[in-house]
């Protein structure tokens, strides 16, 4: 027995070591497409369901490898996040949504924000940098972030929350539902929009409970002023159902799927009004 659990071990650490340094490959990969300037932003439109108009995009990074093609940043956000170089990747991504801004007259550009750039001491000094060199307008643009930063009882994140929406951005929380949401963070925090999850979308029509889930946020969230948002929009029905519960804005394949700028045509996949 002895035996067998130094060789399971033998056998545990080959496997740690491959993977560390399959990490240190990406990473010093990542560093390169930095360099090169491999990375590109993707557009999905937001489309408002009654008059079937595009109000704004969510810029979604992509990394256009030499020899991978194009990667997900399911593949390597994780990776930027750990090793820290999600904080130039993401100063790089601002800057690019602000200079796409002048492609998309009337519309706005939504951003994710990780949540170590959202901590990190650069992070609000970067924001004014990019507004006075790239000479955006921030009311044109909206941070995304996730339940995930904010903590409970947290002075700090309400401060940086509340200096970003002073400098002019908007604000939405993505994801909802998904974390430990608490309905306490939506009055204590200065959202603008609210991001209802892709698992209710999905669950819509396959659940008792995701009808009845879906139809109080946008209940709350209109009794609170919010914008809400639906993500991962893919059928009809959901559209239908959505629109007819009062949600303001859809987002998801049916609507339009991820495009380069030069890919974009103006209106809608699928054009619907409803
Ligand atoms: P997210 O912010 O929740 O973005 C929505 C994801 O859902 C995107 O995946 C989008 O392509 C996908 N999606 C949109 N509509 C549909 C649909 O109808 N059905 C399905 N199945 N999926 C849909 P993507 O582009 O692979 O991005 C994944 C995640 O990576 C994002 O989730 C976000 O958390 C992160 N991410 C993307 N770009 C950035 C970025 O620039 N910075 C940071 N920090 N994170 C980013
Ligand atoms: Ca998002
Ligand atoms: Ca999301
Ligand atoms: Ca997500």
């Amino acid at each position: 027995a002895k035996e067998s659990g130094r060789n399971t071990y033998v056998v545990f650490q080959a496997g740690m070591n491959e993977l560390i340094e399959k990490r240190r490959a990406l990473e010093l990969d990542l560093a390169a497409g930095l360099e090169r300037g491999e990375f590109q932003l993707y557009l999905q439109p937001r489309v408002e369901p009654a008059t079937a108009a595009i109000t704004s995009y969510e810029a979604l990074v992509r990394w256009n490898h030499p020899k991978k093609g194009m990667v997900s940043p399911g593949d390597f956000i994780p990776v930027a996040e750990a090793s820290g170089q999600i904080i130039r990747l993401g100063e790089w991504v601002l800057a690019e949504a602000c200079r796409l801004l002048d492609s998309v007259p009337g519309c706005s550009i939504s951003v994710n924000v990780s949540p170590l750039q959202f901590r990190h001491a650069d992070f609000l000094p970067n924001l004014h940098d990019v507004l006075v060199r790239t000479g955006a307008n921030p009311a044109r643009l909206e941070l995304e972030i996730t339940e995930s930063v904010l903590i409970e009882n947290d002075q700090r994140a309400v401060s940086i929350l509340d200096e970003i929406k002073h400098m002019g951005f908007g604000i939405a929380l993505d994801d909802f539902g998904t974390g430990y949401s608490s309905l306490s963070y939506l009055s204590r925090y200065p959202f603008d929009t609210i991001k209802i999850d892709r698992s209710f979308v999905s669950n819509l029509a396959t659940t008792d409970n995701a009808p009845v889930i879906v139809r109080s946020i946008i209940e709350l969230g209109a009794g609170l002023g919010m914008k809400i948002v639906a993500e991962g929009v893919e059928t009809i029905e959901e559209a239908l159902f959505l629109a007819q519960a009062g949600c303001d804005e859809l987002q998801g394949y049916l609507l339009g799927r991820p495009k380069p700028l030069t890919e974009l045509q103006r209106g809608v996949d699928n054009a619907i009004a409803v």
